[in-house]
């Protein structure tokens, strides 16, 4: 009995235990797992932080190395956008309020802070201390390179002095816990020029508008680290990722062609001025664009300074205003590249195109005889040429050179819309030309299609108005229909390099498509020449003494008809018979009345005076005093047509409302409009989209470039 009560008894006691001892277990193994998930949270989430605090305690850290974005130059290799290095100063206060081991930091180094920089030492002083626990504070934002190291050469040298006195001389004082951090920042050595190109790119790498905007991954690099950590010694090494440095964009783009070019548009708007004038020069070769500017420029340095433009008032107005888009409107006003963002009805440059498509299509030879009686009616309109009262019996080269409407809409009523549309397609008119610039306009709904085509619009396209185009579109069609019907894709990049200066991409000359037949081509160029050149041409103005020179001139009446604005231009190319160097020059809205806006001379004298200095520049030879073929029949036709005898007519103030000078007397034949002329009668009526074929795609680059040219839809209907 006893036996089996022990053993029972035994039993129970094991079993007790048994429990007991898993219960502990059970207890243990939960605090365990408990420390364990505490220690993964706090590690997970203040991980960072207890780097910091270990590495710190080493005066070890991590820190970003920042990449430098890539270089802008001209074709040249001259620096349009660069990237300079500058210095944050940064305060170590633990490190300079140490005083292990009797040494002395906090004073020699206020006097070196306030000695080099003329920093207040007691606003120091008290910042130290209140940031005691903190290894990093940002004193200073963007310092030159000639200050940082003046301030190490300081340092460096005054350390060795303190090292070598005795202690009670200082022999423990040491300047220390400042040091420098790598920034870059964006600089412009140009300030304006080309600025509605280039674009620009501030504030850390944010790119707007332009190059910088354009080929922004390019430029780009990418930002390299430096880590601190403790080694299997628990010593403390160091570790770097370089940081891989932005490539540099060539561009095209000759910044002593541009420097030629912004003289003499600003020359232009010092005098009679206009709304806005703009110039793209080109090489019909290629689609190389070697100058683009726009007269509403900016300082690169400063793009968000609107004083150039508004008054402090006006810009103290804008802050107050409810509407929080006033300054933001103002300033992309400003950075409008209006080569490649703004439309507007070419008017008679596109005279050459009408002709170039008839001939192609065999619906004209280029030898008809037209007779211009000074209007034509079409579809009820009575729609006039520029000559009041006809330019009488013209051929097609003379047409061009009369700038004559009449036969333009003969030329078109014989060829009808579908051809004339094809064209138009052909030459890249409603179509992106893909131009590597941001927010190019999107036209394809402001140009016909054979729906939406009646015959008065189909006779006021042949002389340009009643579509929209862009500078872009008309220049790079204009380089094509001269130089033997090859459509260049234009462009501003010529090549991309790397920071060891290797081309690691080429933008060569892309061939689109061939527009127009050699032979029609050069009958143009002929036609163009003659009127540049040609007795009676309307383009006498745009001639460079010893050059060679064809082009077109413009004056196209802007919607409203009413409002009775003008937008003059001039496309032309030299040389004549062997183009290289294509210049078209816009000028919207003169600052004058009415129509005496509208002389062709405003544009072709701006285009003479760039040409004259461009062209030697760009080792175009002079072809000699080049005697002009005179065609005797024009000659006699010029009596009574378009001639300096019926300028008078136009009145012209002494001074201008600003005190400014008048514009020069017109001295040559050019395409101008008499203010004492009856209406045009042109039709308001613009393409409205119907019948695209593509969308426009609603983005807001293309909302933004395209509001001109809906505004003037919308004032039509
Ligand atoms: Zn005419």
């Amino acid at each position: 009995m006893k036996t089996s009560r022990n053993i029972k008894n035994k039993q129970t006691f094991r079993r007790y235990m048994q429990e007991k001892l898993a219960l502990t277990v059970t207890v243990i193994m939960l605090a365990l797992l408990a420390l364990v998930g505490v220690l993964y949270f706090q590690i997970k989430n203040q991980g960072a932080e207890y780097n910091q605090i270990v590495l710190s305690h080493q005066d070890y850290e991590s820190r970003t190395i920042p990449y430098k974005r890539g270089n802008i130059i001209d074709r040249n290799g001259t620096y349009l956008a660069t990237s300079q290095k500058v210095y944050n100063l940064i305060l170590d206060p633990r490190q300079i309020l140490n005083t292990e081991d009797d040494y002395n930091y906090l004073e020699p180094t206020l006097d070196a802070l306030s000695i080099c920089f003329g920093y207040d030492k007691e606003a120091l002083r008290e910042l130290i201390n209140r940031k005691s626990n903190s290894s990093y504070v940002v004193y200073e934002k963007k310092l030159s390179a000639d200050v940082k190291d003046a301030f190490e050469n300081y340092q460096s040298e005054k350390n060795d002095e303190y090292i070598k006195a005795p202690v009670e001389e200082g022999g423990r004082n040491r300047i220390v816990g400042v040091w420098f951090e790598d920034e870059y920042k964006r600089f412009y050595p140009y300030n304006e020029l080309a600025c509605n190109v280039i674009g620009f790119a501030l504030r850390d790498n944010n790119a707007s508008g332009g190059v910088e905007q354009y080929y922004n991954d390019d430029l780009t690099g990418v930002n390299g680290r430096e880590f601190g950590y403790l080694n299997d010694e628990y010593n403390p090494e160091r570790t770097v990722k370089q940081a891989v440095n932005g490539n540099t964009v060539q561009l095209t783009i000759d910044v002593n062609v541009q420097k030629i070019v912004e003289r003499y548009l600003n020359e232009w708007q010092a005098t009679v001025g206009s709304k806005v004038a703009a110039c793209i020069v080109m090489d019909p070769r290629n689609g190389e664009i070697l100058a683009m500017d726009t007269t509403t420029r900016f300082n690169l340095n400063d793009p968000y300074d609107l004083s150039m433009y508004y008054s402090p008032e006006a810009i103290a107005a804008m802050e107050a205003s409810d509407d929080t888009n006033a300054k933001t409107e103002a300033w992309y006003a400003m950075w409008r590249n209006f080569c490649v963002n703004d439309t507007y009805e070419p008017g008679s440059p596109q005279k050459p195109f009408t002709v170039a498509g008839a001939m192609e299509e065999g619906t004209i030879s280029g030898y008809e005889s037209y007779v211009c009686g000074g209007k034509l009616n079409i579809g009820g309109w009575d729609i006039r040429c520029v000559a009041r009262s006809g330019h009488g019996p013209l051929d097609v080269t003379q047409g061009l050179m009369k700038s004559c409407n009449v036969v333009m809409m003969n030329i078109n009523a014989a060829q009808g819309a579908e051809k004339f549309l094809k064209y138009q397609k052909i030459f890249g008119f409603g179509e992106k030309t893909g131009i590597d610039l941001p927010g190019e306009a999107d036209t394809s709904g402001l140009v016909y299609t054979a729906e939406s085509m009646d015959s008065a619009s189909l006779a006021t396209n042949s002389f340009g108005q009643n579509y929209n185009c862009t500078m872009i579109q008309m220049a790079s069609a204009f380089c094509s229909l001269i130089n033997g019907g090859s459509y260049y894709q234009p462009h501003v990049m010529k090549q991309v390099l790397n920071e060891q200066g290797a081309v690691i991409r080429k933008n060569d000359a892309r061939l689109v498509r061939e527009t127009v037949s050699e032979n029609t081509s050069a009958f143009i160029r002929n036609a163009l020449y003659q009127t540049v050149s040609g007795v009676g041409g309307t383009a006498g103005a745009a001639q460079v003494p010893g050059y060679e020179i064809g082009g077109k001139t413009g004056t196209a009446q802007k919607q409203p008809r009413s409002a009775k604005n003008y937008l003059v231009s001039f496309i032309g190319f030299a040389p004549a018979f062997d183009p290289q160097v294509v210049c078209y020059v816009v000028v919207d809205t003169p600052n004058l009345p009415g129509e005496e806006q509208a002389h062709s001379t405003f544009a072709s004298g701006i285009f003479a005076k760039i040409m004259t200095e461009a062209l030697p520049y760009l080792n175009v030879f002079p072809a000699g005093q080049a005697t002009l073929p005179v065609d005797d029949a024009l000659a006699q036709q010029n009596e009574g047509i378009i001639v300096n005898e019926t300028e008078p007519e136009v009145q012209v103030p002494e001074t201008m409302e600003d005190g400014s000078p008048v514009p020069p007397p017109v001295s040559f034949d050019e395409e101008f409009i008499d203010s004492g002329q009856e209406d045009y009668n042109y039709p308001d009526a613009m393409p409205t989209g119907l019948g695209m074929e593509e969308p426009i795609e609603e983005t807001q680059e293309n909302a933004d470039a395209e509001s001109g040219a809906k505004e003037a839809v919308l004032q039509a209907e």
